[in-house]
């Protein structure tokens, strides 16, 4: 008996081993036992990543080739909004015949585990500085307000910021002419 089950991520390559040319297609969802990143935003834990690989049997060992989808949640960096995004990544590992060489990744007990090949791709694509939008504009630093409600935008609008621009203006307008208003312009 084993003593350690093998993990979500590892797949049987019995019918491949040592037999260069062939190859294997899996498709698998693994919910994750613990969430995947560790900055603003993660793949949090009980989320399903969608794995779709290839598995071939080459000379040296079992070259691994896959696509991997995810969701990640956390923040915006700018003005802290939750948000959720998808995270779609390639990856290729080669998983080496235990043998002289150290290699870091190897076929074990006829499997290969992808888990750490998997989590190093999509955490690293994680954004580092995430944000809700490209423009989010982001807190003011005196008030900690929204910029964007500060600017007379309606809040969960998106707007684009040509006219966020022109309507600051137009309220700069008012200001200077001594009105606190902030009614349209027609001009
Ligand atoms: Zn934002």
């Amino acid at each position: 008996m084993r003593n350690s089950r093998p993990g979500p991520f590892s797949l049987n390559v019995r019918d491949i081993v040592r037999r260069p040319g062939e190859m294997r297609e899996h498709s698998i969802d693994v919910p994750l036992a613990e969430k995947w990143g560790e900055g603003l935003v993660a793949v949090p834990s009980g989320s399903a990543v969608e794995l779709d690989v290839r598995l071939e049997s080459v000379h040296e060992g079992i070259l691994a080739t896959g696509d991997v989808h995810a969701d990640y949640e956390g923040i915006c960096g700018r003005c802290l909004t939750e948000i959720a995004a998808p995270v779609d990544v390639e990856f290729q590992e080669l998983f080496a015949y235990p043998g002289e060489e150290a290699n870091d990744f190897e076929v074990q007990d006829d499997h290969v585990d992808l888990e750490t090949v998997v989590r190093d791709a999509i955490v690293l694509s994680l954004p580092f500085q995430p944000v809700c939008r490209p423009e989010c504009p982001g807190l003011d630093p005196e008030t900690g307000e929204l910029l964007d409600e500060q600017s007379g935008a309606t809040s969960g609008e998106a707007l684009d910021p040509r006219w966020a621009a022109l309507e600051k203006f137009a309220a700069e307008q008012n200001d200077e002419s001594g009105e606190s208003g902030r009614t349209p312009q027609n001009s």
